[in-house]
């Protein structure tokens, strides 16, 4: 099984892409943590994105869809994936197409989350306050200034992907508002 997790920053796309890979053993494939982890390991790659991530802007394009179809060629992704996190902008939704054809591949799902923009602070701000008491890394962008520049990234680029998918027939909308395990539950039911 093939997905692409949908949603704005603090929709939850982490917490369902875990809960996602524990039914169906698919791997998680998140653009977020693979730039986190460049930039900590501090390569190439890594020094490119650290100051963009940090500002709450995108990484270019051309970066993001090459680290991700490294990643997608290796053999255990054979047993699909969920992405969370990418594609961001129509141009990364275009090149995926294109690679997937390629390779004889398709999405079987593009799954959104949808929320109201208002509970996204208070859910980033939560984030930050939970990872600093349970003393890990607060990430770098968690906080009010670059949340806002993601939340305009997240409308401005990413939103137009809902449009993009629906009209390619695999979008599916769950009602992220809901608690956890109902938010799990529909989009368990969203992948039948
Ligand atoms: P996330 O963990 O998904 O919230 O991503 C954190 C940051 O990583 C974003 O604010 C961007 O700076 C960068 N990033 C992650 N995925 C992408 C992507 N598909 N395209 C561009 N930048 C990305």
């Amino acid at each position: 099984m093939r997905v692409v997790l949908l949603g704005p920053p603090g929709a939850g796309k982490g917490t369902q892409a875990e809960n996602i890979v524990a039914k169906y053993g698919v791997l998680h494939l998140s653009t977020g943590d693979m730039l986190r982890s460049a930039v900590r390991k501090q390569t190439d790659l890594g020094k490119k994105a650290k100051n963009v991530m940090a500002r709450g802007e995108l990484v270019p394009d051309e970066l993001v869809v090459a680290v991700v179809e490294e990643r997608i060629s290796q053999p255990d992704a054979d047993r699909g994936f969920i992405l969370d996190g990418f594609p961001r902008t129509r141009a990364q939704a275009e090149a995926f197409d294109t690679y997937l054809d390629a390779n004889n591949l398709s999405l079987d799902h593009v799954v959104e989350l949808m929320v109201d923009e208002d509970v996204l602070l208070d859910r980033v701000v939560a984030r930050a306050r939970q990872a600093k008491e349970n003393g890990q890394a607060v990430r770098a962008d968690d906080n009010a200034a670059a949340l806002k520049i993601r939340l305009d990234a997240y409308f401005q680029e990413t939103a137009p992907l809902i449009g993009y998918y629906r009209s390619k027939n695999v979008l599916r909308s769950v009602d992220g508002l809901q608690s956890i395990a109902e938010v799990t539950r529909d989009i368990f039911e969203a992948l039948k």
